[in-house]
């Protein structure tokens, strides 16, 4: 790919490095999305490309949590999670997206949390700022799995809306893998507020009929 013609889906690979990382030597891949500005990052465990079947976390940015500690939010446990996961399990894919805040960015998400502070749970705090509860984009994630040669997917999420998004933008998953994490006394308001109001599913990993019935709810 041409570093000076952007391809027409938007999403331009820069360049991949072998990265010693506490947990291990990942590779990493950039990319510069020309559609939001940002700069994703695959970070990939083994010989991937190519093959079907292959876990993959699409995981959006949170300062918050994996910079400072923030206990708020289970988003640091959920990325751990994922990077021991492709790595014990010969190989798969987290996709980094830069869209912090549920993509209303810091700042906004910032302010957010300051009227979780009077007592709104995460949804009605984006509703009171004039936010949408949801602004993230799943082209980049499309554009950087066919990149890596992927034509079919599990998708390491709890989340029904992600699972749409990223079908709508022509991904193929042919399963879904629960990403199970603890919570704490900080984040169980968050997380109970995901499962209540935007229908995130925290079951148990159990067997794959959960995945099934996911599939054929969001292929409606
Ligand atoms: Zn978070």
């Amino acid at each position: 790919m041409s570093k000076h013609n952007p391809p027409p889906h938007g999403v331009e690979f820069v360049a991949e490095t072998a990265l010693p990382m506490q947990r291990g030597k990942y590779r990493v891949r950039a990319y510069r999305d020309h559609i939001s500005g940002t700069e994703p990052l695959a970070i990939v465990w083994g010989d991937i490309e190519g093959r079907t079947g292959v876990p993959v976390r699409v995981h959006d940015e949170c300062l918050t949590s994996e910079v400072l500690g923030s206990l708020k939010c289970d988003c640091k446990d959920q990325l751990d999670h994922a990077l021991d996961y492709i790595r014990d399990r010969d190989g798969g894919v987290v996709l980094y997206l830069r869209q912090e805040g549920r993509g209303i960015g810091l700042a906004n998400k910032i302010a957010a949390y300051a009227l979780q502070q009077e007592g709104l749970d995460t949804v009605d705090a984006n509703r009171a700022l004039g936010l949408p509860d949801d602004a993230r984009r799943y082209h980049a994630a499309a554009a950087i799995l066919t990149d890596l040669h992927l034509d079919g997917i599990q998708l390491m999420t709890n989340n029904p809306r992600k699972i749409e998004r990223l079908q709508a933008h022509g991904v193929n998953i042919q399963g879904r893998i629960p990403v199970v994490v603890e919570t704490n006394p900080h984040s169980e308001g968050y997380i109970e507020a995901k499962v209540a109001r935007m229908g995130h599913m925290m079951e148990a990993e159990d067997g794959d009929a959960p995945q099934r019935s996911i599939i054929a709810l969001v292929s409606k």
